[in-house]
């Protein structure tokens, strides 16, 4: 799975479009946009894009992607990422859109982030899926200081690890697998659960076994119950096994892999009519009811509405279009192709490639 640097952080970023939501959906809109000459940036709350592939099924398969018999979840995000590289999309990953605000009289958006970076824009995309990708924390009150330095949530953390006496926390597939990542770089590796069995499919299971057989990890049952701290920060972490003793486990890092929880948050709140957790969207343009923002993928709502990622690119495509119309009238002309139109092949940086390969196609 790609992992995209983060993008310097701007105080004020100005663009036409922003897409909240780099799922699968999103990404897709930020390419419709950026063919159709929009200027577009894409806000996730993960560290990373490719939503719901990405997180919950990154090497697990798909089938029905149109044009690409098999991939896998990260294979997906990793080919649309690529598709939309060459239009320079700005991607602010690693924060949760928190505030959303239109100022009627100029027609603009003002948006805010968990990070307090500001987005102002002229119409909003929310492909948010089912809500910001939350994780779920270790419940310690005095952990939440040490996140990002001795507390991660994510895979993108590993390289931070290496040499490191690691407590991983989590029973189940994404726990395993982070451990395993550990197993060679990590000073330690202890994979921390409530109880002493793990849920795995039987691939998973299998290769812990070996790694328990190599020496390299083990397992401790039971449930954090404080934070120790030295002069430098997090030394071990205290927890309480299933029989009720205490036990200290030295750590100078916790990488907590229990699972995501989505919170629809800030747009919930945010003024935006919700049908049951979801956006009610004009099937032709996919605006909401709110002047200006537009809605696309899983969060949408219309009849006979499937979840699926064909039909959230259909919902992209119509919806750029639909932009393009509201935003530059004047360059909304007839319809082109990306296969003949030299505005479209010079956006996507292949114009001059194509000339200079076979100039009888030009
Ligand atoms: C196990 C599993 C298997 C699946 N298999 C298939 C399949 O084979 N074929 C298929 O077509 N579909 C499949 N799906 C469904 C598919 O994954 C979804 O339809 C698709 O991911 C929807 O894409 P999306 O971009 O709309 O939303 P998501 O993928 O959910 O992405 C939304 C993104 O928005 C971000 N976000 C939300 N709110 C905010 C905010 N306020 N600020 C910042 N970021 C925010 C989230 O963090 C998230 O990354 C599967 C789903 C699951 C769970």
């Amino acid at each position: 799975m790609t992992t995209e640097p983060l993008q310097p952080i701007a105080e004020e970023h100005h663009t036409d479009v922003l897409v909240i939501g780099a799922g699968p959906v999103g990404l897709y809109q930020a390419f419709q946009l950026g063919l159709l000459g929009l200027r577009c940036a894409v806000v996730d709350a993960l560290p990373h894009v490719g939503g719901q592939a990405a997180e919950l099924y990154p090497d697990k398969p798909i089938y029905d992607i149109p044009g690409i018999p098999f991939c896998t979840g990260g294979g997906l995000a990793d080919a649309l990422l690529q598709q939309l590289r060459p239009l320079n999309v700005p991607l602010f990953v690693g924060q949760t859109i928190t505030h959303l605000r239109r100022d009627d009289a100029t027609a603009t958006f003002e948006l805010r982030s968990s990070t307090a970076q500001v987005f102002r824009c002229h119409a909003v995309v929310v492909a948010a899926g089912v809500g910001a990708f939350e994780p779920r924390r270790i419940n310690l009150p005095e952990l939440r200081a040490l996140e990002g330095r001795q507390v991660f949530f994510f895979d993108d953390a590993l390289p931070q690890l290496t040499g490191k006496h690691v407590v991983v926390s989590g029973g189940e597939e994404q726990a395993i697998a982070s451990a395993l990542a550990l197993e060679h770089t990590a000073a330690s590796v202890t994979l921390l659960h409530r109880r002493d069995t793990l849920s795995a499919s039987e691939a998973a299971a299998e290769a812990w076994q070996a790694a328990l057989a190599r020496g390299r990890v083990r397992l401790v049952a039971g449930l954090p119950s404080q934070a120790r701290l030295g002069p430098h920060g997090l030394t071990h972490l205290q927890i309480t096994e299933p029989s009720g003793s205490s036990r200290d486990l030295p750590c100078d890092a916790v990488l907590v892999r229990q699972g995501l929880s989505p919170k629809l948050g800030a747009l919930a709140e945010g003024g935006l009519v919700l049908e049951k957790k979801q956006l009610p969207v004009d099937t032709a343009t996919f605006a909401t009811r709110q002047p200006g923002v537009y809605a696309v993928g899983d969060v949408v709502t219309y009849p006979a509405k499937k979840r699926l990622i064909v039909c959230g690119f259909h919902e992209a495509a119509m919806c750029a279009y639909a932009l393009l119309e509201a935003l530059k009238p004047a360059d909304a002309g007839p319809l082109q192709y990306t296969t003949t139109s030299a505005l479209l092949q010079q956006r996507l940086g292949v114009r001059q490639e194509k000339l200079a390969q076979s100039p009888n196609t030009a």
